[in-house]
């Protein structure tokens, strides 16, 4: 028999923001009872902010941040575009000092131009584009005026990673400490196998997280922060909309495994997310929901998109799938 019902109701999820790939989604949304929220992009806006650059001693914070942005400009992430914006190296070119607030020069900037053998970001050139998701971006950054030969390899990331490609990170340690427990993301910039200076960050939750997470725990889910930045800047972001479960500092490739652990714990887990290093966990997941502003990666892998990426679609899509399925039984 033709489940008529189960139609009316993805019909009406399209409706309601919510996109469903197939009727059987429905009798999935129905039984979760555990939610795993993504931070960035999925709770929080995803546009991070650029809101303060800390030199290490002897360092300018011109200087970090125009070699910092020439290699972000390349890099996907909400930290690459808010650190490449900051220094008008986003191609968008706004000049110097086009930073409100910010308080430090933004190197020569100016012009935008692409060559042949490599990307021009203001009259910087960079080679080599690296980026290793949930740790960092490198690049080799040769400023215009830096003559021919002198480049600098430069790279932006966790502590860890730097630490890991041998770099000294000893300089930027308690000022990325300090920016973490404030419940900001820092990020370090590092050349010639130095840390030189923090880049700080912040993402502001989405206005509608609280309610959102106030409508899933009302539904009987329990919600739990999933994320691959620092313990601080979850904790931060977890009490703004009434979060207790953490799990911060998570390696994309491991996200699919804390889905794989509350499973294993007898829970039934929908995973909500919204990029690239949210797919596998959300082909895992017993239903994964993608934000509709996400990557197309994280919408395929789905098995529901939330159209207008408003987490309160989520517990919508629960409330219409047990309405649906009462009707037919
Ligand atoms: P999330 O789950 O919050 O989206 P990711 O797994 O994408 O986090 O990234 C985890 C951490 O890796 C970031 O908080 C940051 O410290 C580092 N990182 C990721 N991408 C970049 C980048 N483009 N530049 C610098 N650091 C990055
Ligand atoms: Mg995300």
């Amino acid at each position: 028999a033709t489940p008529t019902a189960l139609l009316v109701g993805t019909g009406r999820g399209a409706q309601l923001g919510v996109l469903i790939k197939g009727p059987e989604v429905l009798e999935q949304t129905r039984t979760v009872d555990t939610v795993v929220l993504d931070k960035t992009g999925t709770v929080t806006q995803g546009r991070m902010a650029l809101v303060d650059v800390l030199p290490a001693d002897g360092e300018r914070g011109d200087e970090v941040l125009r070699y910092a942005a020439a290699v972000e400009a390349h890099a996907e992430h909400p930290i690459g575009r808010a650190i490449a914006a900051a220094a008008g190296s986003d191609g968008g070119a706004p000049g110097p000092g086009s930073t409100p607030g910010l308080g430090i020069g933004a190197g020569d900037g100016g012009e935008t131009a692409r060559g042949a053998d490599g990307v021009v970001i203001g009259s910087d050139q960079v080679l080599d584009f690296r980026a290793e998701a949930g740790s960092g971006v490198e690049g080799v950054v040769r400023t215009a005026h830096s003559g021919l030969g002198l480049a600098r390899r430069v790279l932006v990331g966790t502590v860890g990673w730097l630490g890991a490609q041998g770099v000294a990170t000893g300089a930027v340690a308690d000022d990325v400490r300090a920016a973490e427990a404030d419940g900001a993301t820092a990020v370090v910039a590092a050349w010639d196998g130095r840390a030189r200076g923090v880049l700080v960050l912040r993402d502001p939750v989405k206005p509608s997280s609280r309610d959102a997470v106030d409508e899933l725990r009302a539904l009987g889910l329990r919600p739990v922060l999933l994320t691959g930045d620092n313990e601080g800047a979850a904790r931060a972001t977890a009490r703004e909309v009434f979060i207790d479960d953490v799990v911060a500092r998570v390696r994309p490739e491991d996200k699919v495994a804390t889905v794989r652990r509350l499973q294993g714990e007898g829970r039934r887990v929908a995973m909500v997310g919204d990029g690239v290093n949210d797919a596998a966990a959300l082909a895992a997941a017993d239903l994964g929901l993608a934000m509709g502003t996400g990557t197309d990666v994280a919408i395929e892998a789905a098995d529901l998109t939330l159209v207008r990426g408003d987490l309160r679609s989520a517990a919508q899509a629960v409330r219409l799938s047990r309405a649906t399925l009462r009707v037919i039984k």
